[in-house]
């Protein structure tokens, strides 16, 4: 898969795309990240990419034709998506990533100063994709986010892809709680039953403790799996 970051501070990414699995993942060729410097495609001598608001306020809005400059000069993929971080964007979640990962390609805009000039959306966002409700200083951080989130989906990109299905998020409930050795720590013991080597018993456990933990901690995420197990209505 094809990942296209376009920022103003592409060695933000640097390490992130050296390290671990991210980067055994770009070593192996099977995702490709490339970034790129929209200041490089700034119309002036002086490569500026911001400009004050049209209608005053305050800060500086990021130029529309360095990121559509970009953008075109950027080869497009049969199934690709180009994204828009902001804050304003629909809130990111697995099932948003597990679309993402069947694609070829994603291009990322990391906004900056007070955003992107609102045609830039028109001309060439496919979608607005926020992280969280706070505000960050830049798309840096949300573009990684997505990257690390999509790019472990890619088949092949982690060691052990038993550990997908297991996790939070991915049966619509939170994962269970997670041992290792030693048995017994400060008086705290392991569940007997996670060492007795019976795999049913450990199965229906791990499920018990599953919706245990998402009852307590994201009952909105408990619900929403009941809503979507209820049979749909008989049009009268
Ligand atoms: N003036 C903008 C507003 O009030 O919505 C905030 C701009 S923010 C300081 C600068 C850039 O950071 C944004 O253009 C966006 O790319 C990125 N950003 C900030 N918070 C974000 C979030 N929660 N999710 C995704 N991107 C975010």
């Amino acid at each position: 898969m094809q990942f296209d970051i376009l920022t103003i501070f592409p060695q933000f990414f640097e390490s992130s795309l050296q390290v671990s699995l991210l980067g055994k993942a770009i070593t192996q060729k099977k995702l490709n990240v490339a970034l790129h410097n929209f200041r490089d495609f700034a119309t002036d001598k002086h490569k500026t990419v911001d400009d004050v608001p049209y209608g005053g306020g305050p800060g500086m809005v990021l130029k529309p034709e360095p990121l559509v400059n970009t953008i075109e000069s950027i080869s497009g993929k049969k199934k690709s998506k180009c994204i828009l971080l902001t804050p304003r964007g629909t809130l990111f979640n697995q099932k948003m990533a597990r679309q993402m990962a069947k694609l070829d390609q994603l291009i990322l805009i990391c906004g900056r100063y007070e955003g992107v000039d609102e045609r830039v959306c028109e001309l060439v966002v496919d979608e607005e994709i926020s992280i969280g409700d706070y505000v960050l200083n830049g798309g840096e951080v949300a573009a990684l986010v997505l990257l690390e989130t999509v790019a472990r989906l890619i088949p092949g990109v982690l060691g052990n892809e038993a550990s997908l299905s297991h996790e939070s998020f991915n049966e619509g409930l939170l994962e269970y709680p997670q041992y290792t050795r030693p048995p017994e720590l400060r008086g705290l013991k392991v569940p007997k039953v996670l060492l007795s080597g019976n795999h049913k018993e450990i199965e229906a456990w791990r499920g018990s403790q599953a919706i245990k933990m998402t009852k307590k901690r994201r009952p909105d995420l408990l619900k929403k799996l009941q809503n979507e197990k209820k049979p749909a209505k008989e049009p009268t």
